[in-house]
């Protein structure tokens, strides 16, 4: 009999209602019992749809207050000495000081999920870190499940995972000099669960489908061989990509059982069938755990009846990961297009393709009849449906030539023209494109979307808001001026809402954060722009100013990135239908005598495959999309983009290689180590490297701002320098904004003065690097760092 189980289920509430209780609880509304108890009902109602849908377990333990490797942590008892807590005794309050920082200690570091959107508290570790156990929340939960009589499967992130993304703030600490302690507390926490009367618990281990150095390797086989002998059967689970090239030494351990990921690394089955041992499960993921679509049911059989016929008894049908990452469930989507609903599945969908892929399999196919017809027919329509296919783009998409991501002449040639049309000053100064999004400003979209007020007065006080910020930044002297977002509620849904191709559901919240849920738009056919999206918007801010005003769009790569995307074409193809539309815009808005046009990619880094090897190919094609989108203009024409809250000098080639007249990046996470990489690596274009923070209201001297600007000259020649803040401002308020825009004005006049005082120096200038170098970037981490997103709205 084939069993089936998931890794893990959203844990939100296909109503938000965590983060509903969890807020009211930070602003003292709700007290500790209540919260605790929409976290029980949660829990119970999350394992009944895991029963219903006849899962042979149940995933117990992979809920979290705010996050899990903060709920390991608490676990672990390893909390940072720096807040003074006592980890036996840590209060829920307590635990969110940690996530949020309270008024002595900043918050514990955020940083990305391997390469998902979701974000982890990052742990804080150093020589002597203890693990003596902290408060009893996780056994609490497994009780909790047992209590209800439940086929319980307790779920832990595994001890090399856990070192792997920790931090320490000693410089060269040797994380894996910990590992013996950290294997001692997972050793007493499976007795604990094994005392309870607990058959398997499952290891998660993502880390094993990452490029890891042989010493991690030997890590892990010295940690399980710690944990051998609990009395407990093991599933070690990794996901997210092929653990392949370890399979033979993963195989090699005393655990009971793996699971591997079959919808990211289909290829990686032959490779485990060779190294499964004889006696051990094998979990197949094949269900796609990180998008929304509905599985194509045969092929999945088709893949499953071999190992079943193998394997018998020890095959596991699984999710390719947990379903954290996809909605909790499409009831809620009464408005969604009905043949476009067909073809979605939510977490608890999932669960119901896990109930008929066992019962095909354990019954035979006839007993689930009407599914698999279904499965065929949601797949037979996304192949043919008018909705999908656009025999339009389709032709435009065939005709695109290699010329076409090219502008007319290379970079030195431009930026002479560029200088001539828009007349700048040394150092000029700009913004990033969103101004403080007030009350009034996010009223007035919410009214008119709600009908109540009609669109020649949304146009009026969207213009009205458009008009401020011109005249703020003309009092500020700012030089390169933006029209301020006001229009837009995030920057991904205001394209996607114009765009065809891309549909918005009700309820598909994802956590992103903590409290914080992200609604990632889908795209789910050949993607074109019917019309202009924001040439009116540009053309009325040009209007009102005779300095050069900046036409504002979102790249492909973060239009695809921060979407649930097709699974029916390669993400290189759906870019480049992003990139043909975003075209379009970029040459209306030209022919609309906007003269500069920024293109936001600040989701290229994230983008990134797990493995190295695969590095190269998804930058090439990253890069071509946003070339591509870019290159449709004359010299004269000025192209920005913009970047942030990622790691970069790895992939400073790449960057190079998006040929964008200037970049504007996000430096206050990096300091200057990032200017040195782009000095460094002899950055050819312009760059304005964020001279100040913006994500707090304290408004920067001007001192500051001068000291930083000096260092940007030592390592990059200034007549190649911007100024400009790290990132939009629409999460300040005015009075901070207009009060660190004046400083930062002043800073630049200040600095101009002085360059003009200097004998003017000579940069040596080195050959742009072919897209093919690319693979050469060095790797950092094993994600990238947390973001403020496109600061979505929750
Ligand atoms: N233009 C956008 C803004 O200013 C960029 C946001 C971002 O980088 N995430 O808000
Ligand atoms: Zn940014």
């Amino acid at each position: 009999m084939a069993r089936t189980h998931t890794l893990g289920f959203p844990r939100i509430g296909a109503h938000r209602e965590l983060k509903f209780a969890q807020e009211a609880f930070w602003r003292g509304e709700t007290p500790e019992p209540a919260l605790r108890e929409t976290g029980a009902a949660l829990r119970s109602r999350h394992w009944q749809l895991q029963v219903d849908a006849g899962l042979a377990t149940v995933a117990a333990g992979d809920f979290a207050w705010y996050d899990q490797m903060l709920g390991l942590t608490a676990l672990l008892g390893a909390l940072p000495k720096r807040f003074g807590l006592d980890a036996a005794s840590l209060t829920l309050a307590q635990y969110y000081e940690l996530a949020r920082g309270n008024a002595a200690q900043p918050a514990m570091e955020m940083t990305k999920w391997f390469d998902t959107n979701y974000h982890y508290i990052v742990p804080e570790l150093d020589a002597d870190s203890s693990f003596e156990g902290g408060p009893s929340w996780f056994f609490d939960e497994i009780d909790e499940a047992l209590a209800l009589g439940l086929p319980t499967r307790p779920v832990l992130i595994g001890p090399v995972t856990y070192l792997w993304l920790s931090k320490s703030h000693a410089p060269g600490f040797d994380h894996l000099s910990l590992l013996p302690k950290v294997v001692q507390a997972y050793r007493r926490i499976l007795s604990q669960l094994q005392s309870r009367g607990i058959e398997w618990v499952q290891i998660d281990e993502p880390v094993l489908c990452l490029d890891i150095e042989t010493n991690w390797l030997e890590a892990v086989d010295r940690a399980y061989a710690g944990l051998a002998e609990s009395g407990l059967k093991l599933l070690l689970a990794t996901y997210f990509d092929t653990a392949a090239p370890h399979a033979a030494r993963i195989a090699a351990l005393p655990v009971d059982g793996f699971h591997i990921d079959l919808v990211r690394a289909p290829q990686q089955l032959a490779t485990w069938l060779q190294v499964l041992p004889a006696d051990a499960v094998l979990s197949a993921g094949v269900i796609d755990g990180r998008n929304i679509w509905r599985s194509d049911l045969r092929a999945a059989l088709a893949t499953l009846k071999p190992l079943q016929a193998q394997l018998g008894d020890r095959l596991w049908i699984a999710p390719s990961c947990s379903l954290l990452h996809v909605p909790v469930s499409l009831d809620a989507e009464q408005r969604l297009d009905p043949e476009l609903k067909s073809w979605l599945a939510f977490a608890t969908e999932k669960l119901d393709e896990l109930h008929t892929l066992a019962t095909a399999l354990n019954q035979g196919e006839a007993a689930v009849a009407a599914q698999l017809a279904a499965s065929d027919a949601a797949r037979e329509s996304r192949r043919t449906s008018r909705r999908v296919v656009n025999q339009q783009v389709q032709k435009r998409l065939a005709a695109v030539t290699a010329e076409m991501a090219n502008r007319a002449s290379g970079f030195e040639s431009r930026i002479e023209h560029q200088r001539e049309a828009l007349k700048l000053p040394a150092l000029p100064t700009t913004t990033i494109g969103s101004f403080p999004q007030t009350t009034a400003i996010r009223q007035t979209r919410a009214s008119y979307k709600r009908g109540e007020i009609g669109a020649l007065e949304y146009l009026q006080r969207i213009r009205a808001e458009i008009e401020l910020a011109v005249r703020k930044q003309e009092a500020l002297g700012i030089d390169v001026l933006v029209h301020g977002e006001a229009e837009r509620n995030d920057m991904v849904e205001y394209f996607g809402e114009q765009l065809c191709g891309y549909a918005f559901t009700a309820n598909g919240w994802v956590q992103s954060y903590g409290s914080r849920c992200v609604k990632p738009p889908v795209i789910f056919g050949d993607v074109y722009r019917p019309e202009p999206m924001t040439v009116d918007t540009a053309r009325y801010a040009q209007s009102l100013t005779n300095k050069p005003m900046k036409g504002m769009l979102t790249g492909p790569v973060t239009m695809l990135q921060w979407s649930f995307v097709r699974d029916d074409q390669p993400r290189a193809t759906t870019a480049r239908q992003l990139a043909l539309a975003i075209r379009d815009e970029v040459c209306d808005l030209e022919a609309a005598g906007i003269r500069v046009i920024q293109i936001d990619e600040p989701a290229l880094r994230e983008g990134l495959p797990l493995r190295r090897d695969d590095w190269a190919a998804y930058l090439d094609w990253a890069v071509n999309a946003f070339r591509l989108s870019a290159a449709g203009v004359s010299d004269q024409t000025q192209i920005h983009t913009h970047m942030c809250y990622a790691e970069f000098n790895d992939i400073l080639p790449a960057i190079a290689a998006m040929d964008a007249d200037v970049i504007t990046i996000e430096t206050s996470r990096s300091a200057m180590e990032l200017l040195e990489g782009f000095g460094d690596f002899d950055y050819p274009n312009e760059i304005g490297p964020g001279v100040y923070d913006i994500h707090s209201p304290r408004v920067p001297a001007v001192e500051a701002i001068t000291r930083l600007l000096e260092r940007a000259c030592e390592v990059i020649p200034p007549e190649r320098l911007w100024v400009n803040p790290d990132c939009g401002l629409k999460t300040r308020g005015w009075p901070e904004t207009e009060a660190a825009l004046a400083n930062m004005v002043t800073a630049a006049r200040q600095l101009r003065g002085k360059l003009a005082s200097q004998a003017p120096v000579t940069w040596k200038r080195v050959a742009r690097p072919a897209i093919a170098d690319l693979a050469t970037a060095h790797v950092h981490g094993a994600a990238c760092d947390a973001s403020c997103g496109g600061q979505p709205s929750a």
